[in-house]
């Protein structure tokens, strides 16, 4: 959830940039004066922040200058005059963007998303991170196709490694060998159950410490595998 900090003296203004916001899923907070204001922004977590220029106490200039001080987040500066915000590019207080009053709401809530979806890609906030599987010593990582156990690294054939990760995907699940065949090798390959067999004795080779007493894949005798959670 994005978090906004709006700082603004005009009540109506400040409740219709609020409304706005919130319909569109920001979670906003208000401070309609601008010591209020300086002390919420630095004080807490916002993914961005609206100044208005002219206030009582601190104005938007100050408050400005103190949050980029601290912080990267990004900056909206609001004035009623159009002078004031060649001032404020002129000062070059860091702030991200600049609007005139009066605008459209929906001008700010366009504003406002480009601008977070910016600093998301400048942080990184936005790159996923890798999936990975960690059950005790056994670490997978199914981005980037790497095992390891207890911290070392183990070398896999994409079957190997694709069976392994099914398994400990869905562990406490007893697989038939038929079910994990399909699974796994699909309609691609000729072979049979017994393919399954031999690729689960190579990962236990692999993995386990003692493959007559595996502690990761257990022979569910009659029935298939199960991956012990
Ligand atoms: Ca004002």
């Amino acid at each position: 959830m994005n978090r906004i900090l709006i700082v603004e003296d005009e009540e109506t203004i400040a409740d219709l940039e609020k409304d706005y916001l919130e319909l569109s899923g920001f979670e906003v907070e208000v401070a309609n004066d601008g010591e209020a204001g300086l002390k919420k922004a630095l004080e807490k977590d916002y993914s961005l922040f609206i100044l208005d220029l002219m206030l009582p106490g601190v104005d938007g200039f100050e408050i400005c200058r103190k949050i980029r001080d601290q912080k990267n987040t990004p900056i909206i500066m609001v004035s009623a005059k159009k002078d004031d915000i060649d001032k404020i590019r002129g000062l070059g207080l860091g702030a991200d963007d600049y609007m005139t009053k009066p605008f459209s709401p929906s001008e700010l809530v366009a504003r406002v998303k480009a601008h977070l979806a910016r600093y998301d890609r400048l942080t990184g906030s936005a790159v996923s991170q890798n999936k990975v599987i960690e059950i005790r010593g056994l670490k997978i990582d199914t981005t980037a196709r790497r095992v390891w156990i207890n911290g070392e690294e183990k070398t896999f054939t994409t079957k190997e490694f694709d069976l392994l990760t099914f398994l400990a995907g869905h562990p406490n699940h007893v697989y038939t060998k038929e079910e994990l065949f399909r699974e796994i090798w699909d309609m691609e390959s000729i072979g049979d159950i017994a393919t399954v067999t031999v690729h689960i004795k190579k990962i236990r080779e692999k993995v386990e410490m003692d493959t007559s007493n595996p502690q990761y894949i257990e022979t569910i005798w009659g029935v298939g595998y199960r991956f012990k959670m």
